[in-house]
């Protein structure tokens, strides 16, 4: 089993899943980089996290061109072939997928875990979380803290470059030595325009403010300063 990524847009990660010949992408926000990357071989199964058009511009073409299989939320429905809600757990690819909510960016924002990697679509970014459209800061919360309760070791792969903002933001909030040496890692990785990620529950736990947050109000108060940062 192997991990890539197709980048897309200005700041987009379509994470790849490939096993034994078959390949999966998750939110396929645009068609034209996942078919370059693919080159000669088919597409077999789409996952998508939530709605948005970044994460699911893609879909209807590669769906049309390789006859991948869709799987998503209730709020991407006229795109899947299945539709999974909280706890649905499924065997792609020889391995187990397991779905968590993390709505809040979304109404229905969905996360999947794969044994010890987490796809987050716009849930959770390295030392940030998604803006919460739905203004359900509750759900965002308790959406966060689900991630933060899973072990230490699970690498997470959410769907944009935003670390290095996302670490000016946290050390205007907080501050250690964790949060010092990942701005300086992140600084130097992005001067060389390459990936920040995949992150873990571990690290999150040291340097993301939303994860730090002691309660519902704290964190309403860190998401509404960096909607303003
Ligand atoms: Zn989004």
């Amino acid at each position: 089993m192997f991990i890539n990524y197709i980048k897309a847009f200005n700041d987009n990660y379509i994470w790849t899943i490939e096993n034994d010949g078959e390949v999966l992408v998750v939110d396929p926000g645009e068609e034209a980089p996942v078919i370059d990357y693919l080159k000669n071989r088919k597409l077999d199964y789409i996952l998508l996290t939530h709605k948005h058009m970044d994460h699911v511009g893609g879909v209807k073409e590669l769906k049309n061109k390789y006859g991948a299989k869709v799987y998503g939320p209730i709020e991407t429905k006229e795109y899947n072939d299945i539709t999974l809600k909280d706890g649905d757990e499924f065997e792609i690819l020889g391995e187990k997928f397991k779905v968590i909510l993390t709505g809040g960016h979304t109404e229905d924002h969905i996360s999947y875990l794969m044994g010890d990697r987490l796809f987050c679509g716009d849930a959770l970014f390295l030392a940030g979380c998604g803006r919460v459209f739905t203004k359900d800061y509750k759900k965002a919360f308790e959406g966060l803290n689900k991630l933060k309760n899973l072990d230490d070791e699970i690498e997470i792969y959410p769907a944009h470059e935003y670390s290095l903002a996302n670490l000016k933001f946290a050390k205007s909030v907080i501050s250690n030595e964790d949060l010092d040496r990942e701005y300086d890692r992140v600084k130097k990785i992005r001067e060389e325009d390459k990936i920040t990620l995949p992150s873990t529950i571990g690290k999150e736990k040291k340097i993301n403010p939303f994860f730090l947050a002691r309660d519902l109000d704290e964190f309403i108060q860190f998401r509404n300063k960096k909607d303003k940062f």
